[in-house]
Order: structure tokens, then C-alpha cells, then sequence
């Protein structure tokens, strides 16, 4: 299948590594032209090396720490002078601390609301007028499947992803008059350095892939072709939808 996205200009947002750095990768070899950031210049820089190696997609690295405003608009700014206005946008950022239900300090609880939702909304704000002015866009949001089943030891994520995902359902019909789809993938368990130092503490790494369905984890490849697919012009008539991807793993009906 043709995906339609050649030549489209995609920012990735936290792909130095993990689902940011495999959801590049696809859109690269899908012909777009790929915007990475993350907080350090070096990794940021290799990993779009290896981006452009793989591929032979244009690739541009730019250090951003995306809870930092005007680093976030700093970006927008390069990648606009660089490459011009994005198409598609890939909103991603670290995760925040697991633990203890009741365990966290205001810092903490503001952190984390910054991070994982404010972050992600401004970053979708920020490129809207240009996604409008061109009559298409695509936006996609990282969140988790603790939007769907909320996960006990993680409570900082569960509120701020489902706070996101009230934002981004209301804002796909704001903008699907305008050629903008906005969508959410909600990754399970999939390999990646978050998840391997989350369940670091457990004894048996074979435990991790008790609750899935298919008995193993995902590869960061196997969420990346869904947002692939998501920015694609040939999902012209998905907006507004979560997507989960998690070996079957959530038992809800939706
Ligand atoms: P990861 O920690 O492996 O990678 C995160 C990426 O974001 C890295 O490139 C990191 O450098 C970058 N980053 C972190 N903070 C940043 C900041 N302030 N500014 C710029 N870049 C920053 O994480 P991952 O496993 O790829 O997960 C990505 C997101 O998806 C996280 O929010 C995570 O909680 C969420 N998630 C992941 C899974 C999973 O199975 N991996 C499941 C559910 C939710």
C-alpha cells in the first residue's frame, strides 16, 4: 500500500530511542521528511544518523527538552526555517515516575502534568495554523493503554493521559473541517529502555509477558506501523480515535 506521505514534513518528538525513535524510522522509509528531537545534542544527532543510514530519508536532529516552552517553540522555529511547515506531527515525551498511589509530591504531580499533557497540547497547538493553512495534517499522540485500564503503580500517567485524551478528542472535530486528523496510539508493553528500567525490579523478566495475550512483548517496530499508517493519507477517515496496540492485553469491551 502506497501510504501518500512522500516528501511530507514530520516532526517526532522524544526519538533519540524507544517508540519515537522506530515511528522516525517508519515514516523515513515511507519517504517523509523527519524532524527528531530529544534533550541531548549527541544522541539526538546519532540517532538521526542512523535514521538517514537505514533509510536514506532526510533526517535533522535538534536537542529540545520538550517540558522547557521556549525550547519547544526554538524548534518549531528551526525546523520551520530548515525544512518548512510540519505535516505531521508525532507528540511523544518521557514518561513519568511509577509508585506508591499516594506517594507524590505537588512537584511531582505538576511534573508529570507538564511532561505528558500541557507539553503534548501546546506542541499540537503550536502546529496547527500551518496544518490548517495547507488543509491537511496529521497529529498523533503517545499516550498509554492506562487511558483504556488504568496500571495501579502509575498513577501520574493514568491522570495526565486521560486529561490529554479529553484535549486531543475534542480538538480532531475542532479541526476535521480544516483536513486534520487527530488520533492516539496507546502502546501495551513494548521493548523499549522505559519499559525495561520499569519492570527492572522484577526477578523474572519472563513475568512482564504474563498478562498478554500473545506472551510476549511488543517490538517498538510493531506500534510504529500503526502511526505510520495513522499519518498516512489513506487514513483520511480516523480522527479523534485511540488505537491500542498491546498484544491484547487490555480486557475491556472499547
Ligand atoms: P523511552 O524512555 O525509551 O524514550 C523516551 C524518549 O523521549 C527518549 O528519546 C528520551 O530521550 C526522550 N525524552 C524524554 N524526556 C524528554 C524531554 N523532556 N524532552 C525531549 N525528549 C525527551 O520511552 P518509550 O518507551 O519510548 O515511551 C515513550 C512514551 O510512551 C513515554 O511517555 C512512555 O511512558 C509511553 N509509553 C510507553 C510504553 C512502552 O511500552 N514502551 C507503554 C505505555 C506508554
Amino acid at each position: 500500500m502506497d501510504l501518500g506521505i512522500k516528501n511530507k514534513i514530520a516532526l517526532v518528538q522524544g526519538a533519540s530511542g524507544g517508540l519515537g525513535f522506530a515511528a522516525a524510522t517508519e515514516l523515513a522509509r515511507e519517504g517523509c521528511q523527519v524532524a527528531i528531537c530529544s534533550r541531548d545534542k549527541k544522541k539526538i544527532g546519532q540517532a538521526a544518523e542512523l535514521i538517514r543510514s537505514n533509510t536514506g530519508a532526510q533526517v535533522i536532529g535538534y536537542p529540545c527538552d520538550l517540558n522547557d516552552p521556549q525550547s519547544r517553540s526554538d524548534l518549531l522555529e528551526s525546523i520551520r526555517s530548515d525544512l518548512g511547515a510540519i505535516d505531521i506531527l508525532v507528540a511523544n515525551n518521557g514518561g513519568p515516575p511509577s509508585g506508591d498511589a499516594l506517594s507524590f509530591s505537588d512537584e511531582q504531580w505538576q511534573a508529570a502534568l507538564n511532561s505528558n499533557l500541557v507539553a503534548m497540547k501546546d506542541s499540537a497547538q503550536a502546529v496547527l495554523p500551518g496544518m490548517i493553512d495547507k488543509q491537511w495534517g496529521r497529529i498523533i499522540f503517545i499516550t498509554s493503554v492506562s487511558v483504556k485500564q488504568p496500571i495501579d503503580t502509575l498513577i501520574l500517567s493514568n491522570t495526565a493521559r486521560a486529561g490529554l485524551t479529553g484535549f486531543a478528542k475534542t480538538l480532531s472535530s475542532k479541526v476535521a473541517p480544516e483536513g486534520v486528523t487527530v488520533n492516539m496510539v496507546l502502546p501495551g508493553i513494548h521493548e523499549t529502555d522505559r519499559v525495561k528500567s520499569l519492570h527492572a525490579e522484577l526477578a523474572d523478566p519472563s513475568l512482564i509477558a504474563k498478562d498478554i495475550p500473545m506472551g510476549r512483548m511488543g517490538q517498538p517496530e510493531e506500534l510504529a506501523a500503526v502511526i505510520a499508517f495513522l499519518a498516512s493519507a489513506r487514513a483520511s477517515y480516523i480522527t479523534g480515535q485511540s488505537v491500542v496496540v498491546d498484544g491484547g492485553m487490555v480486557k475491556g469491551l472499547f
